[in-house]
């Protein structure tokens, strides 16, 4: 067999096993054939390695062939490009695009496309803008890469995860072709801000075009209406979906119309929804049921819902942190002493750490609830001092209800000074002039306590605040938050 058949094979059999996530076949080819081959180093041979690597879920691998590729194309920067921003790394994403950049590598739609995604997942609002200014003008010879529709998509829903729902249905409006795809990125861009009438109104103009609707269209109507306290609407398209659209509601709509009759005070209808799920509710769909009483302040269900959780999901701090929420807010100090203990034998804490971005003068940085790694913590840690004793001046009581670590009070103060939101917040102050707006991006649901800071915080400096976490976007200004305390 010559040595040009040799690579072709290489090739073909690298490409199916990624195309069939056949990651043990694909090493074996690797580490038993290539390895011990002058084609190890070859371009197209590391590109097809890349690409296996990284569909396969072996991201760690790819990465660090990639790092060690002597010289690299445009084939090898577009499936890392793609892969971080596909699992979420959006800053290790848009590195390698820079890298890309520096080399002068050409670069086309799916390299947009993916450094858009990436940008959306850590809120890199200048940056993406920059690259949406990129595609829209041609520049040295370059031809103008719009219209495309799997770009314009990508922009849709960077301006939608980024709090800029306008310019979301500008790059919207201004499509010639939309397909399922760019209506969901649009829907969804509606359901982060939280805007129930326009979500409702975006989904009768699909309907209208004869776009075809899927449940995750109607996930959007649903959270959006949520976000708004629109229940009648809400409930109307859950109706919808069986009656004139033929879709079977999936978990996740029945979540969100529990979350809704739950927030909106109507418990005994949201547990009566979840006993005639055509399924048995999962551990999110009770932790949803006990949010809604959290909001509510009610008792009652609360703990048989929190015992349901605990039962379906056993290392999840969730549920406790939601429960000792409502007893803390309800005087129940027996109850919480109790259910302290009872998680400190369950030897539970809490698993995922806290973490957060925030994109300053064009760069993406990143903090870890109590994180000290960032070059300018001695700032941001003064800078927190600061805040706390404003905060203290201006009437601010911290709450401890979210800590559920056996601490003394000194010491939950001092974890809840250092969560990740509070850290990026503190960072953006810092780094940028006084009037500029901050976009930070939360992993998991903001806390009461630092929701409560974030508020004051906004007015003492003047600030527009937007903190997307995992759950909605907050808008704070001027000491309040656009989700209303209602979150
Ligand atoms: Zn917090
Ligand atoms: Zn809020």
């Amino acid at each position: 067999m010559s040595s040009d058949a040799d690579k072709t094979t290489f090739t073909i059999i690298l490409s199916a096993c990624s195309t069939s996530g056949a990651l043990a076949a694909g090493r074996e080819i690797h580490e038993k054939f290539i390895a011990l081959t002058e084609y190890e180093r070859d371009l197209g041979v590391q590109n097809a390695l890349l690409n296996m690597y990284a569909k396969c879920g072996s991201l760690e691998v790819a990465r660090d062939i990639f790092r060690k590729m002597e010289r690299r194309d445009q084939v090898s920067m577009n499936v890392m490009i793609a892969a971080f921003a596909q699992q979420g790394l959006g800053k290790d994403s848009i590195q390698v695009f820079r890298e890309m950049d520096l080399e002068g590598l050409p670069q086309d739609d799916t390299t947009f496309a993916s450094v858009i995604t990436a940008c959306s997942c850590c809120g890199a609002l200048e940056f993406g803008k920059r690259i949406h200014k990129r595609v829209v003008e041609p520049v040295l010879g370059r031809k103008c890469c719009l219209p495309n529709v799997v770009v314009e998509t990508a922009l849709v829903s960077m301006y939608g995860k980024c709090g800029t729902l306008e310019q979301a249905k500008a790059v919207f409006k201004a499509m010639t072709t939309k397909n399922s795809v760019s209506w969901n990125a649009m829907l969804a861009a509606c359901a982060h801000q939280g805007q129930g009438d326009e979500a409702a109104a975006f989904l009768r103009a699909a309907a209208c075009e004869g776009v075809e609707l899927d449940s995750a269209s109607f996930i959007s109507v649903l959270i959006a209406c949520s976000h708004s306290g629109m229940l009648e609407v809400a409930y109307d398209h859950f109706q919808l979906m069986l009656s004139d659209f033929d879709l079977v509601p999936a978990a996740e709509n029945y979540r969100c119309m529990v979350d809704l009759l739950a927030r909106s005070g109507r418990l005994g209808d949201a547990d009566e929804l979840m006993n005639s799920m055509p399924f048995s509710p999962d551990a999110i769909a009770w932790r949803t049921l006990l949010g809604g009483c959290r909001v509510q302040g009610s008792l009652e269900n609360a703990a048989s819902a929190a015992e349901q959780a605990f039962n379906l999901e056993p290392q999840n701090t969730a549920p406790y942190t939601l429960l000792s929420s409502l007893y803390s807010a309800t005087g129940k100090k027996d109850e919480l002493v109790e259910l302290r203990s009872s998680m400190k034998e369950r030897g539970l804490r809490k698993l995922v750490p806290g973490r957060s971005v925030i994109e300053v003068h064009g760069r993406v940085h990143e903090f870890v609830a109590g994180d000290s790694s960032h070059p300018q913590t001695d700032k941001i840690l003064r800078e927190l001092d600061i805040l706390n004793v404003e905060l203290k001046q201006a009437g601010f009581v911290p709450s401890t209800d979210g800590v559920v670590h056996d601490l003394k009070t000194e010491d939950k103060e001092e974890i809840l000074a250092l969560h990740s939101e509070k850290l990026a917040v503190a960072f953006g102050l810092i780094s940028t002039k006084s009037g500029i707006p901050l976009l930070v991006l939360k992993n998991l649901r903001v806390c009461s306590d630092c929701h409560a800071a974030i508020k004051l915080i906004s007015k003492l400096r003047s600030r527009v605040i937007t903190v997307r976490d995992a759950n909605r976007f907050h808008r704070f200004q001027s000491g309040t938050c656009s989700c209303g305390d209602y979150w």
